[in-house]
């Protein structure tokens, strides 16, 4: 499954919403410290917002920065009409309280959907900006017409950014779903159950050919570094085995960068619905 093709037809799709809106769409990304995965990461969310016209709004903050400083930032930009998203990228020193920061974004700009409201919404089946990762997913599985509707599926991972959520999105779409984790008893019997498996671990190459059904999908969310190159949570042997997988890179990464771009425009049309009927 080619997420890298899907991605910029997502993208380009996105910059067309963005010049049909009839408001300026702007996304703040705020950096933390000095990580160099994080600082990569929010750089290719910039360029990627600025090529779908979507203005980037970039503060870096040092290492150091307190709560207090950091909750002042999110409370302006909350307020800032040029700022329709806003992307706090985690993680966050030690000083600072993840989840206090996440809570003081306003949930109709949580572009990475990890505010406790957006979250309740997606656990109830309303309407929200779903986090990007898992959104990915369902667009791909769509897209490759994977059936899901009675289909079992086995999620391996459960972080709150890509294994539950991802575990919810089946289940709307009707797959009986699984969850498996680090004390999951027999997980390789488990995930040979699985016709869609869903590899978010962060361990290379821990799916093997001997855990995966014949013709079953294959999602692999994982991104590992081994001897300088990036592999995912599946190994190589399974591509003989798999109907349908993702490569990694080129699978699952591309389409989280796409999904956040659809999101923003998405929390920009939310925004001008508050707008127009306030208190609803
Ligand atoms: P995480 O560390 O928060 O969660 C990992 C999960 O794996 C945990 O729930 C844990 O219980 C489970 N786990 C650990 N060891 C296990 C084992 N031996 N057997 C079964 N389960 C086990 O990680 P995360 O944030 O969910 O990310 C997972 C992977 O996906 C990482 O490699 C991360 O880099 C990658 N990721 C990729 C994208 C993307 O855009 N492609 C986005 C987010 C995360």
């Amino acid at each position: 499954m080619d997420g890298k093709a899907l991605g910029e037809r997502i993208r380009a799709e996105v910059a067309r919403e963005v010049t049909e809106l009839g408001r300026p769409v702007g996304l703040a990304t705020v950096l933390v410290g000095e990580d160099p995965a994080s600082a990569i990461y929010v750089l290719k969310k910039q360029e990627a917002c600025r090529e779908a016209g979507i203005a980037a709004f970039h503060h870096e903050l040092s290492e150091d920065t307190s709560e207090e400083d950091l909750l002042a930032l999110v409370r302006k930009l909350n307020e800032d009409e040029r700022v329709t998203g806003i992307l706090a990228q985690l993680p966050l020193p030690p000083q600072i309280d993840e989840d206090k920061v996440i809570a003081s974004i306003d949930p109709l700009k949580d572009v990475d959907g990890f505010h406790p409201v957006n979250a309740g919404h997606l656990l109830l089946g309303k309407p929200t900006l779903p986090p990007a990762t898992p959104s990915g997913i369902m667009e791909l599985l769509l897209e490759y017409e994977v059936p899901l509707l009675g289909a079992h599926a086995v999620v391996v991972g459960r972080s709150n950014i890509v294994g539950k959520p991802i575990a919810l999105l089946l289940l709307a779409e009707h797959a009986t779903v699984t969850i498996c984790h680090s004390r999951t008893r027999y997980l390789p019997a488990v995930v040979r159950e699985a016709d869609v498996v869903v590899a978010a671990v962060g361990r290379a190459g821990m799916v093997t050919a001997d855990m995966v059904k014949p013709g079953a999908t294959v999602v692999d969310v994982g991104i590992n570094r081994v001897d300088g190159k990036v592999v995912g949570d599946v190994a190589e042997n399974v591509r003989a085995v798999a109907g349908l997988l993702t490569p990694v890179p080129g699978g699952v990464g591309p389409m989280t960068i796409a999904m956040l771009l659809r999101n923003t425009v998405r929390a920009a049309r939310y925004q001008m619905r508050a707008l127009a009927f306030p208190g609803r």
